[in-house]
């Protein structure tokens, strides 16, 4: 087994600070999932000789769960390094033809989330490109959805993953209305992007909310899934006999006794309180 392969699957992980993006072995080739940030991009591609020992032109596609910018702002570095095709989801395709996305309040969410942003280890790196691209790439800066590479496609719930068979696309709307999950039904993992985090060793359904009664649906309709391995775009991977046992809701707040734990309890607005 790679250093970066999660729980012995086929999916191995690079991230930096909290920016995890995964890559999946296909049958022939690579998928990457949520390229992120272009520091995480550069050590996908590093990982993808160094562990797996693959080439660069063996990832076939790349596919993000959402678009905000700091999982969509890695995939030039990608595209540029090999010809993938890159697919986002169904949502997005709104979005490119002027529909302007919905954003969460970012004060009362970024405290609620914090907790998350202490989870892993700090990187300035990966906090500089994520103030700088955070406006320039994706949406929630911006009011539009801007991107700097060509979609090839959309995907949409139901739809296999291009490239990876045996991984199922959900919609996961909640986060933003364009949320997508990955899920492989026969090893129960979920590449959740930002509608599940972890924290603390638990699952945790985003705090960060457009909208709290699709994140409900949302919530409901994941716990529905049994999921062993959980894939988060923030936080550490879990693995448990049942994710969902210590999970978390949205509408939640934390429970930890670390000083962003207890800032987020005081200054987010919790529906549960
Ligand atoms: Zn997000």
């Amino acid at each position: 087994m790679s250093d970066s392969r999660v729980f012995d699957l086929p999916v191995s992980m690079a991230n930096a600070w909290i920016f995890n993006g995964y890559v999946i072995e296909g049958d022939t080739s690579l998928i990457v999932v949520d390229p992120g940030l272009p520091v995480v991009a550069d050590r996908l591609l590093e990982m993808v000789g160094r562990d797996l020992g693959r080439q660069p032109d063996d990832i076939s596609g790349v596919v993000c769960t959402h678009a905000h910018p700091d999982h969509v702002a890695g995939v030039s570095t990608l595209t540029h390094a090999t010809p993938c095709a890159v697919h986002l989801p169904q949502r997005c395709a709104d979005y490119l033809a002027g529909e302007q996305p919905r954003v969460f309040p970012l004060v009362e969410s970024t405290m609620r989330f914090l907790p998350v942003w202490g989870a892993q280890r700090f990187e300035p790196r990966a906090f500089a490109e994520f103030v700088r691209h955070g406006t320039s790439i994706g949406f929630g800066g911006p009011p539009m959805l801007t991107l700097d590479f060509e979609a090839a496609g959309f995907v949409d719930d139901g739809d296999p993953l291009p490239g990876a068979p045996g991984w199922m696309t959900i919609r996961t709307p909640g986060h933003t209305d364009d949320s997508t999950c990955w899920y492989h039904a026969e090893s129960e993992t979920l590449l959740s992007g930002d509608a599940v985090v972890t924290d603390d060793g638990r699952a945790w359904f985003n705090p960060e909310y457009v909208d709290a009664e699709i994140a409900g649906e949302t919530e409901e309709r994941l716990r529905s899934l049994p999921v062993r391995h959980l894939l988060p775009g923030h936080g550490r991977p879990i693995h448990a006999a049942d994710v969902w046992s210590t999970a978390r809701s949205f509408r939640t707040p934390p429970s930890g006794r670390g000083v962003l734990s207890r800032c987020a309890r005081r200054f987010g607005r919790w529906l549960d309180t």
